[in-house]
Formats: C-alpha cells, structure tokens, sequence
C-alpha cells in the first residue's frame, strides 16, 4: 500500500457506542470498526480516549500510518454550532459549551476534523451509499423523535449560518386533535410534526384509542403498559387490525403533510426514509403508501412530476438503505469532500 496514500476517518459517537470507518481517496472502503463503547457519559476526554484507540487499531489493521489520515468527520448525538455543543440529552454535561471538533484536532497534532449532529450523518451516510446519486436528499426520522438533515447536490450537508438548521421535526402541521386541540411537543410549542408522527406520538395515540368506549374489548388492553401497547400495535398492524392499521395509517399520512412542505421549501428530488418507528413494523411499503397519500394530498403537482417532462418523477421516495456504519460513512466522505 502506497505510503503517502491519503485516508479520511468516519466517527460516529452515539449514547452507547462509537463506529469507525476508513476511506481511501477514491472514496471505497478501506477498513470499518462497530460497536465500541462510547463512553460518552463519562465525560468527552474519556470519549477522545475511545475515538483515538478506535483509530489506531483501524489504521493498524489496514497497515497506514496514521499521519495517512488527512481528515476526519464526526458526528454527535447532539445539536451543535461551529464545533461547540449547545445542548444535551445523551452526554456527560462538560461536553456543553467547550469546543468539541477544535480539542479532538489538536489532539490528533491538527488533523482537520468536520463535526456535525446524527441527522446530518445519516442524511451524508445515505448520500455516500447512494453512489450514482448526485442530487439533494432530504432524510427524515421517525423514531423516539423525528430527526432529519439535507443533502445538498454535491454532497455537502445543509447546515444553516449556525449548524441550527433542519429541525424537521418542529414544524407546523395543520392537523389537530378530535378534540380540536393541538399536540403538546417535547419541544414545549404545540402542532410540531414530531408530536404527530414519533414514538412518542404513537404512544399518546394509543392511549387515547384505547380509552374510548368502544375499543374497550381489543386485545391491546392486555397489555399493561403503553409502552407495550405501541410495542405490540406493530404487530396488530401486520395483522391487519383495523385501530392498529387506523393509528399508523394517520401517523403516515401526517408525515406525508410534512414531507409537502419540507419539499416545498427544498426541493430535495429525493426523500429517505429512516429512522425505527417503521422500520420495525415490518410494513415498510404499506407505510411508505401512507406517506404518499398524505404528501400528494398536500404538495403541488410539480413536486410529483416534472411540469415540461411528464414522464419525470420530481420527487422520490426511497427507504433508508444504509447498514450500521452508515452514518460514520457519511461524515467520512464529507472530510474528504472538504480535506482531501
Ligand atoms: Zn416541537
């Protein structure tokens, strides 16, 4: 292997593990790590111990030097502006305020690094698996909550002036409650999309299904916990059971008003859809329908189709594809995008 070949890191900190990955130059994968514990709780200089132990056993594996390493993308479980966190949910509370992406350089002797959020990371993991796509991606989240990031055409992630940008899930959806009234959002404002369509979501939805007098004898009520309720409505859903089928159905459908708008805004030609909360239902497709429905109720004809070109789709709809080490792909090609 040619000594001054130039490498370009990918770390993906989550709450409980960090992923690692290797590009060469042209951009192919040079060498992958998963499932090293994080140690994000214990504060970020313990985390930088990780990250740097991961990446002196990837390049020793692959037989480089690590001076061969020109760049190195991170991503964190966190918004963050220039390199500096300014909230927590995941980490230790030093990781607040210091200068994250500027510490892990100059531990590294000044190796340029490119810190972005995990929306941003696994809307550039989707881009760099997508190796024939060379357009926008816009990718949204259902999960716990709704995350999301922009991919630009080109590649790069849209940020904002300040790294605020694409909080998908904050914003309006003109839906309300049968009761007239808007859902409260973890965010503290009310009809945000992501108190429509996460985990969340999902579970106030049940419990306020399954409360009503006439859905007092389905077998959800079994379960004891509301938890366990959203966590078996999948599988009632799989089933065709007409609440199960209803309760997702409207979720996908809001997602779909949402979708309209944020393509309406970006243009993105192409929307990824990520994140646990279908994946798991094991009806992707039924659900991906969903998302159509509401999106084509909502959006214009032209994001449908090409206003010159009938024959052309303007906007697309994908699942997310990428594995594991998606993320930590993403923010690979980004610091060879920007270092190489
Ligand atoms: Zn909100």
């Amino acid at each position: 292997m040619a000594e001054n070949a130039k490498y370009f890191a990918g770390l993906d900190i989550g709450g409980t593990t960090v992923k690692t990955v290797l590009i060469d130059e042209s951009g192919d994968l040079a060498g992958e790590m998963v499932e090293v514990r994080s140690h994000v709780k214990d504060g970020y200089v313990a985390t930088f111990g990780q990250l740097e132990l991961a990446l002196d056993q990837l390049t020793s594996t692959i037989g480089i030097s690590r001076d061969q390493v020109r760049g190195i993308g991170m991503d964190v479980p966190a918004p963050s502006s220039d390199g500096v966190i300014w909230a927590q949910a995941n980490l230790a509370a030093d990781w607040v305020g210091t200068n994250i992406r500027d510490l892990f350089s100059r531990r590294l002797e000044g190796v340029p690094v490119y810190m972005t959020n995990d929306g941003n990371a696994a809307a550039l993991g989707e881009y760099a698996v997508r190796k024939k796509h060379h357009g926008g991606l816009l990718l949204v989240a259902p999960g716990t909550g709704l995350g999301g990031g922009l991919v630009l055409p080109g590649g790069r992630a849209y940020e904002g002036q300040n790294g605020l940008a694409l909080e998908v899930g904050h914003v309006s959806v003109p839906h309300r409650e049968e009761t007239g009234e808007l859902p409260r959002c973890s965010c503290g404002l009310t009809g945000c999309l992501e108190a429509w369509v996460s985990l969340v979501a999902l579970r106030r939805r049940v419990g306020v299904e399954l409360a009503k007098p006439e859905n007092a004898g389905h077998l959800l009520n079994d379960a004891s916990t509301l938890e366990e309720k959203a966590f078996r409505l999948r599988d009632f859903a799989k089933a065709g059971d007409s609440l199960a089928v209803s309760i997702f159905r409207q979720q996908a459908r809001i997602l779909g008003y949402g979708l309209a708008d944020l393509v309406r805004v970006f243009d993105p030609g192409l929307v990824v859809i990520g994140g646990g909360l279908a994946e798991t239902t094991g009806f992707r497709d039924q659900y991906l329908e969903w998302v159509m429905e509401g999106f084509k109720e909502r959006a214009w004809p032209v994001y449908l189709r090409s206003p010159i070109e009938p024959e052309k789709e303007t906007t697309q709809f994908e699942w997310a594809t990428g594995g594991d080490s998606s993320a930590a792909l993403g923010v690979a090609f980004s610091a060879r995008e920007m270092f190489g």
